[in-house]
């Protein structure tokens, strides 16, 4: 069983990808009509400020077999490296503190039944959750969380189920041609990135061959924006035709 899913932030962060190609929301589309044509159905996480400031944008993805979760309100803000070594040494977590996050989740939570749309799943931004995230996920009715990362079996704890990222991500992996200066923002992670995109799409395929002989779901993050950046999607329409040879769900779907 495989999980495709993705990550989807609002305009207003300004990462570096989204320099170069706008909208994540609008990178989002095409990305869920190539998923289409391979009858793939998938799990986009995306900021709840993107269902109140690109509502068209949000609206079209709809038509797609999608499902939309949580992925906090804005990025905490726009976190910068600065906020995120200080709320790890207050907080020891980047989401910062437990009121914080209860604040931001509400908001998050708000914004999509504004929108008319339940908030059954969730990812923090930048996989920055820690114990007590999950229990105001909890206390929300989110029921489906797929933020730690790691060679893991979906489980269930306490309320929540749990889908770790057991295949490498794109961006932390993706190595994109030459290293600038302004790439070394760490929450861009491309710095962490020493393969090239192809050698990436090696690993996902073997891995994803291992985990079904051992029946083990694959939980697989690739970004909109990251395959938007790299190629305009050509890349993903191979690892899309690659995955249609095996069975997909949405995360809310999944049955332990
Ligand atoms: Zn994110």
């Amino acid at each position: 069983m495989i999980y495709v899913t993705g990550d989807v932030h609002s305009r207003s962060i300004g990462g570096w990808e989204q320099e170069k190609i706008g909208s994540e929301v609008i990178a989002s589309e095409k990305y869920l009509e190539i998923l289409k044509k391979y009858q793939i159905s998938c799990t986009l996480f995306i900021n709840g400020k993107c269902l109140e400031n690109e509502k068209e944008n949000v609206e079209k993805l709809l038509k797609y077999d999608v499902e939309l979760g949580g992925h906090t309100y804005d990025n905490f803000g726009g976190i910068n490296i600065f906020k995120s070594y200080l709320n790890r040494k207050r907080f020891k977590c980047i989401y910062g503190s437990q009121n914080f996050q209860k604040k931001d989740i509400e908001k998050t939570k708000k914004a999509f039944e504004k929108f008319g749309l339940k908030m059954g799943s969730w990812r923090t931004h930048a996989f920055g959750s820690n114990e007590k995230t999950f229990k105001i996920l909890e206390k929300v009715n989110v029921e489906y969380v797929s933020d730690l990362l790691g060679d893991v079996k979906p489980f269930k704890k306490n309320k929540i189920i749990h889908l770790p990222i057991n295949i490498p991500v794109d961006q932390n992996t993706i190595a994109y041609g030459e290293l600038m200066p302004k790439n070394r923002d760490v929450f861009t992670s491309c710095t962490k990135g020493r393969i090239t995109p192809e050698e990436w799409f090696e690993i996902l395929k073997k891995r994803v061959k291992e985990n079904e002989k051992k029946k083990i779901s694959s939980v697989i993050l690739i970004h909109p924006a990251t395959m938007a950046f790299l190629d305009d999607f050509k890349l993903f329409e191979n690892v899309a035709k690659f995955l249609s040879k095996y069975e997909c769900k949405k995360i809310s779907e999944i049955i332990l």
